[in-house]
């Protein structure tokens, strides 16, 4: 016996590669490295003014005490009354729960359904948290291997013949992180038929739900049917949409039995959200906000320009052309091997050190989303450091052609 024993469950737990990588870059960056961060999902916009203002003017009121765990009514009422306009969802306000981030909304809902041993079903790509918040809740992800042919998304009966009779739940996540991959309303349609037809919880991780491009439909999947909606957990928050990721602001949307089964488990751990967050948050939506759109079409540009640029660089595919999101999940296997110099990059985790070391720019290795052939481009900043970063990445690529392939290839 020693006191300094971890628990099982935190000895299981793998860091998180997108804060790792990020608390490194931005360390680099404060002691003047050159380093262009197309890391993190972060945008770089400002928060919109009027969450700021709303921020300012609760400090000012000393609107500082804590709140009802769930969140402030009139915060919950507009969310209600948002998701009822503009995602066609019915919810109560007593049916919504705010918390410290997206994450915790998530987390809250796998901790009030899933019990030990239970399986929750996920996609790889994954976003980076799931797997690890699954084992945190005590469950077992149950990971459906997609790829590009798929166009990286589950079909039914790839989730069907997973399924027994431990299956609890199933995470979504449209637009995905990492893909920027959309899934259109008959393939959520039969996945929720799916979900219906066994009675499983889904999670639906809809925190991209404003940046889509091209046109494209977002599908809320609580909108397919009372009987989906029975089923379903909404996560939302205002991290990407209003450039809030500091403020630490999500919520979940869940039947009332549900909702509070995830308020207790909040009431327990962390209580509410800051309370000076929560009116900055209530104060984006009470009006509209131009700035939203003026934000995604923004991200367009950038993501129409960063395609382009990778087109153009040897031994980088980008084989899914992402419609959502703020990311560009690209294959560089064609960059394993040995270069002319010697040097070998076996793997997305090699590539992204030296991309990082010789050529300065920050990017995740797609093994942190189940993709070891991958890496994760964030295109959350300027077109100015995007245009620099392609220009970075193409040299890189040029200098480390492969001449043989690594004899220590992996994934
Ligand atoms: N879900 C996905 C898919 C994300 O990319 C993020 C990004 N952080 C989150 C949830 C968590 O968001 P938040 O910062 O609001 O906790
Ligand atoms: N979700 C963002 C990302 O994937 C932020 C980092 C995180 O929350 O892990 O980069």
């Amino acid at each position: 016996m020693t006191a300094k024993r971890l628990s099982e469950r935190t000895r299981q737990l793998l860091p998180s590669s997108t804060q790792v990588l990020d608390a490194k870059v931005k360390e680099l960056i404060a002691q003047g490295a050159d380093v262009v961060n197309l890391g993190i999902g972060e945008p770089d916009f400002d928060t919109l003014p009027d969450a700021r203002e709303g921020g300012v003017t609760a400090i000012r009121e000393g609107f500082t005490r804590y709140t009802a765990t769930a969140g402030i009514a009139p915060l919950r009422q507009a969310i209600a009354g948002w998701l009822g306009t503009q995602r066609g969802l019915d919810y109560r306000s007593d049916e919504i729960v705010v918390s410290n981030g997206a994450k915790q909304g998530l987390f809250n809902s796998l901790m009030a359904l899933v019990d030990p041993g239970d399986e929750v079903i996920i996609q790889a790509p994954y976003w980076v948290s799931y797997p690890e918040m699954i084992k945190l809740a005590g469950g077992v992800p149950v990971i459906i291997e997609t790829c590009a042919e798929t166009g990286f998304k589950m079909k039914p009966e790839m989730v069907a013949s997973r399924l027994t009779s431990r299956t609890r739940a199933i995470i979504l996540n449209s637009p995905s992180n990492p893909t920027g991959v959309v899934y259109g309303r008959e393939e959520l349609t039969e996945l929720a038929q799916l979900a219906v037809e066994h009675q499983l919880a889904v999670i639906s991780d809809e925190i991209y739900d404003h940046l889509v491009y091209e046109d494209i439909e977002f599908v809320a999947f609580a909108s397919l049917g009372p009987q989906v909606r029975e089923l379903t957990v909404t996560v939302n928050g205002f991290s990407k949409t209003c450039a809030m990721t500091g403020w630490r602001i999500g919520y979940a949307a869940a039947p009332r039995w549900l909702a509070a089964a995830m308020t207790d488990v909040q009431a327990h751990t962390t209580s509410a959200a800051s309370s000076i967050s929560q009116r900055a948050a209530l104060a984006a939506l009470v009006r509209p906000q131009p700035l939203l759109e003026k934000m995604r079409l923004e991200f367009d540009a950038r993501r129409r320009m960063t395609v382009a640029r990778l087109a153009g660089i040897p031994g980088i595919s980008l084989e899914v052309v992402p419609r959502g999101a703020f990311y560009l999940f690209a294959n560089v296997a064609g960059l394993f091997g040995v270069n002319e110099d010697g040097q070998p990059i076996e793997n997305s985790d090699r590539l992204a050190r030296l991309l990082l070391e010789e050529a300065g720019v920050a990017v995740v290795p797609g093994s942190a989303f189940g993709a070891p052939n991958h890496v994760r481009i964030s295109y959350a900043t300027s077109l100015e450091q995007l245009e620099s970063g392609m220009d970075r990445l193409l040299r890189f690529a040029h200098a480390h052609q492969p001449v043989s392939a690594s004899t220590i290839r992996s994934g």
